[in-house]
């Protein structure tokens, strides 16, 4: 079984140690994933151990400095066999797509951003990619970080107990998942779907993709009309 390593390089390390739990702990201990915290201060030749400075041309935020960002990513990953991510506002949106494209590869080294980011150069010199979690912005990239690694390691093989479970997740093929129910059958006077009870596995194959176009289309129209594309696209296929 392939192993793969994360590097979350980080001034906060005790910010990312919360990930190696439940799922992502188990694939550690079956030896699918090492997840390490990285202490970019370790790597500062500032001797009083700042890693921050003033921004150049005015502004009122600290910029993380250029040099512990490369020395830190350039000391655990020498040859560049990594996959180098800069969690940032500014980088193109995560999604399932590229989880699954990360999630095949063998290392990844996550460089977090904090106070107003990171210093172009270091970007430009030691990053293959940035990626950003969200129109929103958060105050580091630490929790960033956890979100792509903890999305990336359920992915990789061994991870999760019954891998079967990922192919309707939500998103597969463009659409959100079917709403699920477990016991007890009636809850507070709401009755479990009599489909679900009825043993036959065609009816609720067909209720439950019912169920998660009916949810796309309500939740998520931009989703849908890619679920929508999709359909034509393979209706024509098959015409051809
Ligand atoms: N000044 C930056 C801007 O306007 O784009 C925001 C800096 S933010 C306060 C500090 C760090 O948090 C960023 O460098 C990045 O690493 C992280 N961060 C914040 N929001 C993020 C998001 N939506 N996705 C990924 N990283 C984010």
């Amino acid at each position: 079984m392939n192993c793969m390593r994360i590097d979350i390089l980080t001034l906060f390390p005790e910010m990312v140690s919360g990930l190696c739990h439940s799922v992502v702990g188990r694939g550690i201990e079956a030896g699918a994933l090492d997840i390490r915290a990285v202490n970019i201060r370790d790597y500062t030749a500032d001797k009083h151990g700042r890693c921050d400075d003033y921004t150049f041309g005015g502004g009122d935020g600290m910029l993380m400095a250029p040099q512990p960002i490369c020395d830190c990513i350039e000391a655990v990953d020498p040859n560049h066999d990594a996959r180098r991510i800069y969690m940032s506002p500014c980088g193109r949106l995560l999604d399932q797509r590229k989880a699954r494209e990360l999630a095949a590869l063998d290392r990844l080294v996550i460089l977090c951003g904090h106070y107003e980011g990171a210093d172009r150069r270091a970007i430009d010199l030691c990053i293959d990619e940035e990626i950003s979690i969200g129109d929103y912005i958060l105050t580091g990239g630490e929790l960033p970080a956890l979100a792509l690694a903890d999305c990336v390691a359920r992915l990789v093989p061994g991870v999760l107990g019954n891998a079967g479970s990922l192919s309707c997740e939500s998103f597969e093929g463009n659409l959100l998942e079917y709403p699920q129910y477990t016991r007890p059958q009636n809850f507070r006077g709401i009755e479990v779907p009599e489909t679900l009870l009825s043993g036959n596995h065609a009816r609720i194959a067909e209720w439950r993709h019912e169920r998660r176009v009916e949810l796309t289309r309500k939740n998520r129209p931009d989703l849908y009309r890619k679920y929508l594309r999709g359909k034509k696209k393979e209706t024509e296929t098959l015409k051809n």
